[in-house]
């Protein structure tokens, strides 16, 4: 994102109702300013002048400290799809947390976790738990490489797939793979980015490279589809990686158990070799899990390295497969398996991208709603292209207007939606949960239009 085409929020009448309206945030963001860097704990958290600070949350909803009601497109970093505080899920927590909460053992939960994962994801022949996507891609990655004993990996620009040194470059920047501050330029190194989509380009890249361990993506573009991705690609690269003995990986940390009950793998009909899940596979708690085939994972096995003399991998975490998280995670997998969570909240997202589309027509702006699924992305049109809502194609626009959205505007449209109750993420979309409902929908519109009446008044848009 680039800073651009906003005007100062010093004499911006958004910010100043947005302050007006959430001064025990504002209070809180000075002293979180004093002990947290930017004051916040998570990058995407970050809004200027200062972000909400959420006391509770019920459903689609959350209320900030100012008593605030807003609806919640943000979904807990898209862990929520059962949104806030599903009475079954929270249930299951209260009866896991009374029995303890660290047995540093092994114990029954995991293993119902792990069958839950299993009953929705038929690639996941053997599973190891791990706190974190982050973790989860980290050590997929390392099974591929040490699997095919090959050591470049091949990724695409602008997909996430954690903060670890292999994925810190190219991700909202460094597309030339240069190590971003504190990363050995030896590790990034090792990354081969391409454009997304580019299937040429990845034959090439195999054609010329035989050091290429693996592909990782996200299967449906990068940020849930921000710049889609189909079957197509996924099909062929199940072809290229499997010609060349490299290992397919989907990063499913957002679309498992969201995209389809069985992630974005059922929804293509690809079936990876690896696949890191996180977010809901937790059920709103912390955990996630890397997944995928038996001769991968049993370079983590003890017995397997023992019988063939390869040096297993080593993996210990102290919260692996924590008890708590297990409980809330089998439980929203049951749900999830027993209803239609996934497609319901796609439904309500389809709904909800024409309704806010039908704003931007009548208001005559040039921007868009689009998306997959349960998620819809804002297309703010850096570069004036002439587009308009109904006729956007999100194939046809370059990587660098997709990806870069003025920062500013972005912002201020946040603040915007702030004050008319909606909470987006920072790229003004959003996750639904099926909880979400059509009266949300209604509302979340009636806010958009009042948002981008308010960015009209003062100046930041035309018409
Ligand atoms: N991969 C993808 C596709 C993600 O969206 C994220 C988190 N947003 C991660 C990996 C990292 O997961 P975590 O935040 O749990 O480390």
């Amino acid at each position: 994102m680039n800073d651009v085409a906003a005007a100062p929020l010093t004499n911006s009448r958004i910010a100043a109702a947005y302050r007006e309206r959430t001064p025990g945030s504002e209070q809180l963001a000075s002293d979180a300013n004093s002990l947290f860097p930017s004051g916040i704990t998570h990058d995407a958290r970050n809004v200027d002048p200062y972000g909400v600070f959420i006391e509770r949350a019920e459903g689609p909803h959350k209320w900030d400290v100012d008593g605030n009601r807003y609806i919640d497109y943000f979904g807990g970093h898209g862990a929520l799809l059962l949104g806030h505080r599903h009475p079954v899920v929270t249930a299951a927590v209260r009866e896991a947390f009374d029995e303890g909460t660290q047995f540093g053992a092994s114990h029954p939960r995991e293993v119902q976790w792990a069958r839950a994962i299993q009953r929705l994801v038929p690639s996941a022949e053997r599973l190891r738990f791990t706190s974190s996507g982050t973790e989860a891609t980290l050590m997929a990655i390392r099974l591929a490489r040490a699997f095919t004993g090959r050591q470049t990996v091949m990724r695409f620009k602008g997909h996430f797939h954690g903060w670890h040194d292999q994925m810190a470059s190219g991700y909202t920047n460094h597309f030339d793979g240069s190590p971003t501050p504190g990363v050995l330029p030896g590790v990034a190194e090792k990354s081969i980015l391409l454009n997304p989509g580019d299937i040429e380009g990845v034959r090439t890249a195999f054609a010329n490279n035989p050091d290429i361990a693996g592909v990782i993506y996200e299967p449906t573009g990068s940020s849930f589809g921000q710049v889609p991705l189909g079957a197509d690609f996924a099909q062929e690269l199940r072809r290229i990686t499997e010609q060349y003995g490299a290992i397919l990986i989907f990063d499913e940390v957002v679309t498992g158990f969201r995209a389809t009950k069985g992630g974005a793998q059922m929804a293509f009909g690809v079936r990876p070799d690896l696949s890191s899940f996180a977010k809901i596979v937790a059920g709103g708690l912390p955990g996630a899990c890397v997944a995928g085939r038996k001769d991968l994972l049993d370079l983590l096995d003890f017995k397997v390295a023992e019988r063939t003399g390869r040096e297993k991998i080593s993996h210990p975490g102290t919260f692996n497969a924590n008890p708590v998280s297990a409980a809330a995670g089998t439980a929203a997998l049951a749900i999830i398996a027993e209803s239609d969570a996934s497609e319901h909240a796609a439904a309500t997202a389809a709904s909800l991208r024409e309704k806010l589309n039908e704003v931007l027509a009548a208001e005559r702006v040039h921007w868009a709603v689009y998306g997959t699924y349960s998620g819809f992305h804002l297309f703010v049109n850096p570069s004036g292209l002439d587009i308009g809502p109904y006729t956007f194609d999100p194939a046809k626009i370059p990587l660098e207007d997709m990806k870069n959205q003025p920062k500013a505007l972005v912002n201020k449209l946040r603040l915007a939606m702030l004050i008319n109750g909606v909470d987006l993420n920072p790229r003004g979309g959003g996750l639904l949960s099926c909880t979400h409902t059509d009266d949300d929908v209604a509302n979340t519109t009636a806010a958009f239009r009042e948002a981008i009446r308010m960015l009209k008044q003062e100046g930041e848009l035309a018409g």
